[in-house]
């Protein structure tokens, strides 16, 4: 098959944005072991690199009592994702566990996941709206997968959505691009960094 060449249709980038801790919450997906680090099952190269971004913005955002909401992909022997990924996130094992560098403290909401998105089969939506969250911002890996399902089924549900670019990895560059560019175009997601979001 002949190489095709696409052209990633012009997205909207924000500098700064503005968000009210009471009614935000920080979303981090899946930065587990197993996608992250050396030696994982299922490493996304560049979600090592995103590390020190959302490191920064989570302590910003416990500095302000934003809520803090973990997904976890969490898979039992046998799960049906294997033969499509390998075997990955496997409940108790290190490769299932959240990177040191972001470990979740007393009072974050972490939710088990069978699937790429966050809200299927999980608690996440009754408990962000018991709190009042209506923004949410994602971050984590992977771009395409389930932080874009996570993305998307939070615009869904009419939360708004906010995606810094650094604290999102992909496989690659096409997959980064094409989901930033659904998330600010369909999902109308901003798309903005991690330093680039103030809360006020
Ligand atoms: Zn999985």
């Amino acid at each position: 098959m002949a190489p095709k060449t696409v052209t990633v249709p012009e997205y909207q980038e924000t500098d700064q944005v503005t968000l009210d801790p009471k009614t935000t919450a920080l979303v981090i997906v899946d930065m587990q072991n197993d996608f992250v680090k050396e030696g994982g099952r299922l490493v996304v190269p560049a979600a090592a690199a995103t590390v020190p971004a959302i490191a920064r913005l989570l302590k910003r955002a416990r500095e302000h009592q934003v809520t803090v909401a973990y997904t976890q992909d969490s898979h039992l022997p046998g799960d049906p994702e294997f033969p499509i990924w390998g075997e990955h996130c496997l409940v108790g094992t290190w490769g299932w566990e959240i990177v040191e560098e972001l470990k979740p403290e007393p009072g974050d909401f972490i939710f088990p996941k069978r699937r790429y998105d966050g809200f299927y089969g999980t608690n996440m939506e009754h408990d962000l709206r018991v709190k009042g969250v209506q923004n949410l911002i994602v971050t984590g890996t992977v771009a395409n997968i389930c932080v874009l399902h996570t993305a998307g089924s939070a615009a869904l549900r009419w939360f708004h959505i906010i995606v810094p670019k650094d604290g999102v990895s992909a496989l690659n560059d096409f997959d980064m691009e094409s989901a930033l560019r659904q998330i600010h175009f369909l999902y109308r997601g901003i798309i903005t960094t991690c330093d680039g979001i103030q809360f006020a």
